[in-house]
């Protein structure tokens, strides 16, 4: 089998300017990587470097900065530098990111439109003992961003595939919310449209592990208004912007104040977002639950069900235990009875 020709396959022009979407370093310049400090000049040392983690056949999930060169890892650019070819969503958008740590390697695209297509293809190379890198414009590939069906793909092909993790703005965003990080939900983007949002957030508004979105700075403010109508104002939530960047802020409060602060400006709707809102709380959860629960019992009762059947139904829809509601049930008929 003939291994495919990838279109798009480049020769990295070398640059000093790192992409405008990208912090290079603070206002003082200390902390920041600029091409000046150039880590890994290519060069023997760096192959060595580079085949170290490399190994033929595999597929390699290449996490990038969100925002801040600083962020990139040794072995991301060990790897990217060893690899075959390096899949990306846009070739010209990671040229420049490879350009700043001195990365001449092949690139070709892979995004949502033809992920089925370049599966396929990056299938047949590992078979043929090549070895790939997936990155995505920002931050961890297949996280809101192409890369699952690649590798439910290659899995299913049994080919290995790697992670080299790095920043995900989920997961830092997370981390520094102060909200509760033990169990949380991961959402991602909610759908443009007011309706389809608002049901799905329906559906998330009885869950009590923190809910963690992604939003775009031109959806942001009508997202956050439907978060406040549906999930009620006074939830706690973090609107966490430009993490990693010049302007990074974590605002916290309630759904209704971070809402106001948008609307009037005080959080400008600019930039990248995520947001972070509190699950509710296991007794509002409760007491929130009864109320169908409770109208069910009543229901039923009218009905005139025998209190067996009662209790099986409120048993399985509810946490009451099957006995508790039965003797209910019983005291309540002696009650009548007297
Ligand atoms: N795969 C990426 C990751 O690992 O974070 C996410 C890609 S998704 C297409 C892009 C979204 O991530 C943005 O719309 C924004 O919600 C969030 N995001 C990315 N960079 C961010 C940053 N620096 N600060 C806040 N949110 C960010």
């Amino acid at each position: 089998m003939s291994i495919p020709e990838i279109p798009a396959v480049v020769a990295l022009p070398h640059s000093d300017r790192a992409s405008d979407q990208y912090e290079s370093g603070d206002a003082s310049g200390a902390g920041g990587i600029s091409a000046e400090d150039d880590l890994y000049s290519p060069g023997d040392e760096s192959a060595q470097v580079a085949s170290r983690w490399v190994e033929p056949g595999v597929v390699y999930l290449v996490a990038t900065p969100i925002g801040n060169l600083a962020d990139m890892t040794e072995r991301a650019i060990a790897v990217l530098r060893g690899v075959d070819a390096i899949a990306c969503e846009d070739t010209r958008h990671v040229r420049k990111l490879l350009d700043h740590f001195g990365v001449r390697n092949r690139v070709f695209s892979l995004h949502e439109h033809n992920e089925a297509m370049r599966s396929a293809e990056i299938g047949i190379r590992l078979s043929a003992g090549e070895s790939i890198a997936l990155v995505s414009d920002a931050g961890t590939p297949a996280i809101s961003d192409p890369g699952s069906l690649l590798v439910r793909t290659l899995k299913a092909q049994g080919h290995r595939v790697s992670p080299i993790p790095g920043a995900c703005a989920a997961i830092a965003a997370l981390s520094a919310s102060g909200l509760d990080s033990t169990h949380f939900w991961f959402e991602g983007f909610l759908p443009a449209k007011t309706r389809a949002r608002e049901s799905r957030l329906q559906a998330l508004a009885t869950g009590t592990s923190t809910l963690v979105f992604y939003e775009a700075p031109h959806r942001i403010q009508a997202m956050v208004s439907s978060l406040k109508d549906v999930l009620g104002g006074a939830r706690e939530a973090v609107l966490a912007r430009e993490l990693t960047k010049r302007f990074e802020s974590l605002d916290s409060g309630t759904l209704e104040s971070l809402n106001d602060a948008l609307a009037q400006g005080v959080i400008p709707a600019r930039g990248e977002f995520v947001v972070l809102v509190a699950g509710t709380s296991e007794q509002q959860h409760e007491s929130e639950a009864q109320i169908p629960v409770d109208l069910l019992l009543e229901t039923l009762l009218a009905e005139q069900a025998p209190p067996s059947m009662i209790a099986r139904v409120i048993a399985r829809l509810s946490s009451r235990k099957r006995n508790d509601v039965y003797d209910e049930l019983l005291k309540r008929g002696r009650a009548n009875d007297a």
